[in-house]
């Protein structure tokens, strides 16, 4: 199976060169040229399976080519730093809703999931290939430490990592910028959590910069990272009655990474009844499934600054299915969305959206009370994140269908949200809580091109 560019022009790839280019040269998103599934009897045969073996199964049909036995053994590996045996437990909250604790992992945040794998794999190709690579990626909070954690150390891969000064928790930023590892560069731009990811789409954009440079993405628009996240899908499914029982997902959302997983286990056959979007007050996608209209607006800082994006990636993924495939077309949306902010979608186009996708907005004080709520009501303390989606529950019908809330981060890494809602502070784990005390390290650059361009070719040199 081959990888085709959501923009049409760029050429197909296997899955190992697709793991390595991240984002595609003509600017697109890869994914699979034809949906693979797996039948009900694939599915049964992996109820009450481990954690990993359901991740080596849905892996196994989008990781044509890279050995077996290798994956195996790496998947395995992945969650050797996990702290909950189970990797991602689901704890009950009422009669069918369950919580999924996607946060076991070393930085505490759902994102190590697939990013310990992805690490794992990237190393694994560089190593068979005798080549080298520089990761660059744009982090809201929680992928930047979570990619720094997977790759640090590791030979042949130099990683810079851009994020919005002073527009990350204290706790976020820390997990970035005291990791010792020589190959690890945090830098620290003047500007918004887009802005970043703008630098970044135009590092890639360059392409002698990312030829000279050997680019490669880790972030949600990395195909590897969105197929290793259908694993907690399938797993939360399975445990709750899949293949033969429809469920839901409420899924708190920024850069449409986590919950166009979901839409991917879908394609796969996982029976998934509706995917619930929760977004906080940066609500593009929310206010896109209203009324089709997909139109920036400005990004404001909320409590949950994972979330704070308006200019979701991974959108154009599914843009690519609501316009019957064809790249042609995504690239003129894409290049009106450039211009002016806004695209829109054909009415059946939107139908289509609607028969899996909703969506629910909550604001700051919304955010709060559910946090307050949840531990008034259930005795459970959620992060600002997850207590979004928590908020957004009311959106859907209680008719006893299977619902699980996709627990995305920690309490402990925003205490002061979830202080401020309950009077509670929760502390870090022990293996984490020395992290205030532990040095420094960033580089602080303007929101230019130029200058970040210059800092990664200076370092590099420094390196080499
Ligand atoms: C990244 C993140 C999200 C949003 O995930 P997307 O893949 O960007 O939609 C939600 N919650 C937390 C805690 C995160 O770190």
């Amino acid at each position: 199976m081959r990888y085709v560019s959501t923009r049409g022009q760029a050429p197909a790839l296997q899955f190992e060169d697709v793991l390595l280019a991240g984002l595609a040269a003509d600017g697109g998103l890869y994914l699979p040229e034809r949906w693979p599934a797996l039948p009900p009897v694939a599915w049964r045969a992996l109820v009450g399976k481990r954690f990993a073996a359901v991740m080596r199964a849905v892996l196994t049909p989008f990781a044509i080519g890279f050995p077996s036995e290798r994956l195996d053994r790496l998947v395995a590996d992945s969650f050797a730093g996990f702290a909950h045996r189970h990797v991602a437990p689901l704890r009950q909250l009422g009669p069918s809703l369950w919580l999924m604790e996607l946060f076991h992992g070393p930085t505490l945040a759902f994102k190590d999931v697939a990013l310990q794998l992805l690490g794992r794999l990237l190393a694994d190709v560089l190593t068979r290939r005798g080549a080298h690579a520089t990761v660059v990626g744009a982090t809201s909070g929680d992928t930047g430490s979570a990619a720094i954690e997977a790759l640090r150390g590791r030979d042949g891969i130099e990683v810079f990592i851009l994020y919005p000064h002073g527009r990350v928790s204290d706790v976020q930023r820390r997990q970035m910028t005291t990791v010792p590892d020589a190959n690890v560069h945090a830098i620290a731009i003047d500007g918004t959590f887009d802005d970043c990811q703008a630098l970044v789409k135009a590092l890639f954009a360059d392409a002698a910069f990312r030829a000279h440079h050997q680019l490669s993405a880790v972030n949600s628009i990395n195909w590897a990272r969105i197929a290793a996240q259908v694993s907690y899908y399938a797993a939360a499914g399975l445990a709750l009655g899949a293949p033969d029982r429809p469920l839901r997902f409420v899924v708190p959302t920024g850069n449409f990474g986590n919950v166009y997983a979901g839409y991917v286990a879908s394609r796969l056959g996982l029976p998934i009844e509706r995917l619930l979007i929760a977004t906080n007050v940066n609500d593009i996608l929310a206010r896109f499934l209203e009324r089709g209209d997909y139109r920036a607006g400005q990004v404001s800082a909320s409590t949950s600054p994972s979330m704070d994006i308006q200019v979701a990636s991974n959108f154009e993924r599914l843009l690519f299915e609501l316009l019957g495939r064809d790249g042609a077309a995504v690239r003129r949306a894409m290049q009106g969305f450039q211009q002016s902010g806004a695209l829109a979608v054909p009415p059946p186009a939107l139908q289509e959206a609607r028969h899996l996708f909703a969506a629910a907005r909550t604001d700051e004080a919304g955010t709060l009370a559910a946090i307050a709520a949840c531990w008034r009501d259930c005795g459970i303390l959620l992060d600002p994140h997850t207590a979004v989606g928590y908020a957004a529950l009311r959106r859907l019908p209680t008719d006893g269908t299977p619902t699980v809330l996709l627990a995305t981060a920690d309490p402990a890494k925003f205490p002061d949200a979830v202080e401020r809602a309950t009077g509670i502070r929760p502390p870090l784990p022990p293996r984490l809580a020395d992290l205030g005390q532990r040095p420094e390290r960033l580089h602080r650059l303007a929101n230019d091109l130029g200058q970040v361009q210059a800092f990664i070719a200076r370092q590099r040199a420094n390196r080499e």
